[in-house]
């Protein structure tokens, strides 16, 4: 999916780049040429992101920690500043039903899906818009659009960052900046469930028997192609599911 009116040359921010979607835009985006200042906590595999790529910029920082993101932004206008932030760093903590809830789980995934993405956004909007065309890409997820059992931490944490997606949409249009959301259903990625279970056999019966969950590689393809857009056009809402999976309730899986 190659855009035929792809801009040049683009500089981003993709935060959540040490593995997984975040990874996988922030290698595509800068094989297609961007500029990307790529961020997690996680300075070891950012490094190894970065290391030959000549346009790969690592940024080790917490996106819940003010000063953190302070020094990403520091960083990113002495590189000459950016038109783009894309926030993927996110997750899910448990499937607790809402009766045994952890509330520290609870805390994590708002703290990092909906603090994190607010903090870092806020930071940059000052940039964004004085660049005068400036977009804004939130990944969040299909949990974001309804509630499932064992899903409430995870879906009040993402309808939370949808419900601030489309508030800045609606904020910054006059500062023309396009605010894009891409929601992803099943996406096989390394470390996505195995930190929400806590163990590897746990992750892998969340994709046993789904011939072809996404893969990282087919979001980003997703997100790189929104983000490349001329920037008139807004891609606005973007669900992407595997064909196998209908809704968030209905999967077909090979016995
Ligand atoms: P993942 O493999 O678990 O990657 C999460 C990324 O976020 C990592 O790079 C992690 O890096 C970073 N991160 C976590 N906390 C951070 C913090 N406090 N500060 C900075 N970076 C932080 O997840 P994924 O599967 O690629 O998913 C990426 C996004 O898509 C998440 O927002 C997730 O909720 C969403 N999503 C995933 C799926 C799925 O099925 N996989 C479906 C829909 C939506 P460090 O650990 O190095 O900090």
């Amino acid at each position: 999916m190659t855009s035929t009116h792809e801009q040049s040359p683009k500089t981003a921010v993709v935060t959540g780049a040490s593995t997984g979607i975040g990874e996988a835009t922030a290698r595509m985006l800068a094989h297609r040429g961007w500029t990307v200042y790529a961020v997690a906590r996680r300075a070891d595999r950012l490094e190894a992101l970065a290391e030959g790529t000549g346009n790969i910029v690592a940024v080790p920082a917490d996106i819940t920690e003010d000063d953190d993101v302070a020094r990403l932004l520091a960083t990113a206008t002495q590189g000459g500043g950016i038109d783009t932030l894309v926030n993927i760093a996110g997750g899910a903590r448990g499937v607790d039903h809402i009766a045994d809830a952890k509330t520290a789980d609870w805390e994590w995934m708002y703290r990092v899906n909906v603090l994190g993405t607010m903090k870092v956004t806020r930071a940059f909007l000052p940039m964004l818009r004085a660049h005068g065309e400036g977009t804004i890409l939130n990944l969040t997820s299909t949990a974001g659009l309804a509630g499932y059992e064992g899903g409430a931490g995870y879906n009040a944490a993402k309808f939370a960052e949808r419900g601030m997606t489309q508030a800045l949409r609606l904020e910054e249009v006059g500062n023309n900046i396009r605010v894009i959301e891409v929601l992803p259903g099943l996406v096989h990625t390394e470390e996505f469930s195995l930190n929400r279970l806590g163990d590897r056999s746990a992750a892998e019966k969340v994709y046993a028997g789904v011939e072809k969950p996404l893969t990282a590689d087919d979001v980003a393809e997703v997100v790189v192609h929104s983000v490349a857009l001329p920037h008139h056009v807004n891609l606005d809402e973007i669900v992407i599911r595997p064909v196998a999976q209908a809704a968030n309730h209905k999967i077909i899986r090979s016995s």
